[in-house]
């Protein structure tokens, strides 16, 4: 299961009730902020969701809206020592705007107090933890180098704790070596083997987080059957001329992408001040009845669909 926490949810510039793009996604202990607009921080205190362990920062593009609070961001971390290091992944052309931001806005010339590792996205695997992996695949928007992230649970064979009652495999560390998929030998002198205690292989909870995007057409096979798909709406079909021309997507094409991906639940983001939120939702769940257009400050668990 993945926890969603929307931190801003506006498109290109604040609204009175929306910040810039920004949202944190968690699996257990880990933390991964994606994206940081300008005033990111504030929001972050307003979320109550504290800054430790917000560490691992990946970025979907380079525009303004989505990496400004990086420098505030940093300046913060710096002060308060709530990091002990800082590691970005944003596409080769984001990257050099970032550096150019921290190093020569923020730090200039003064040396990090922490470690700070900056990544260049390649298309693949990015990072790996205990069961649960993290990889990118290239978003077409306005710009090179703009990526979106697919976080998958990996695989995994449930502990049948009825049967392994029932051959009286006692609780504690046996249990555990078991579900490593080691055979063990009881007290008694039986062995028991993992297959006598494990379910069949069931697949982990899959999340995508698609940025601003302009075109769907290359992200059916990644987006197949997701639980939760985050992307933006920043347009409406009656301007759907100016989406194109800019890049961006309406609130009916995400739909329509999510439905022929058939994801489990839709969010919407990026949300423009020139409509209205009803106007958004309405476009979208006449298409795909299972979407939420998001506000900043919004909490989801993201389970496996069955
Ligand atoms: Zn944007
Ligand atoms: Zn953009």
């Amino acid at each position: 299961m993945f926890e969603l926490i929307f931190l801003g949810t506006s498109a290109s510039a604040p609204s009175v009730h929306r910040g810039l793009s920004s949202q944190v996604v968690s699996f257990r202990d880990q933390r991964f902020l994606i994206d940081c607009g300008e005033g990111t921080q504030r929001q972050i205190l307003r979320s109550g969701i504290g800054f430790r362990r917000l560490h691992r920062i990946l970025i979907t593009h380079g525009h303004l809206d989505h990496i400004l609070g990086l420098g505030g961001l940093l300046s913060t971390f710096a002060r308060w020592e709530t990091v002990d290091h800082l590691e970005i992944w944003a596409g080769a052309w984001a990257l050099e705007r970032i550096r150019d931001l921290l190093f020569g806005v923020v730090l200039r010339g003064a040396t990090p107090p922490f470690r700070m590792d900056l990544h260049a996205i390649e298309a693949g695997s990015l990072w790996q933890g205990e069961d649960v992996r993290l990889s990118a695949f290239p978003v077409a928007h306005r710009g090179p180098g703009c990526f979106g992230f697919l976080f998958e649970e990996t695989e995994h064979r449930p502990f049948l704790a009825e049967q392994a009652e029932a051959l009286g495999v006692p609780p504690g560390p046996i249990r555990r070596r078991l579900v490593d998929g080691e055979s063990v030998t009881l007290e008694d002198g039986r062995r028991i083997e993992p297959e006598q205690v494990l379910g069949p292989s069931r697949k982990g909870t899959r999340l995508v987080h698609v940025g601003d995007c302009g075109d769907t057409s290359d992200l059916e096979e990644v987006c197949a059957g997701v639980d939760g798909l985050v992307i933006e709406a920043t347009y409406l079909e009656v301007e759907a001329d100016m989406a194109h021309q800019f890049g961006h997507l309406t609130a009916r094409q995400a739909a329509e992408f999510a439905r022929r991906a058939q994801v489990g639940h839709l969010y919407l983001t990026h949300i423009s001040r020139r409509y209205r939120e009803k106007e958004v939702l309405e476009e979208a769940a006449a298409v795909f009845p299972s979407v939420t257009v998001v506000r900043d400050f919004d909490r989801f668990q993201i389970r496996r669909q069955d």
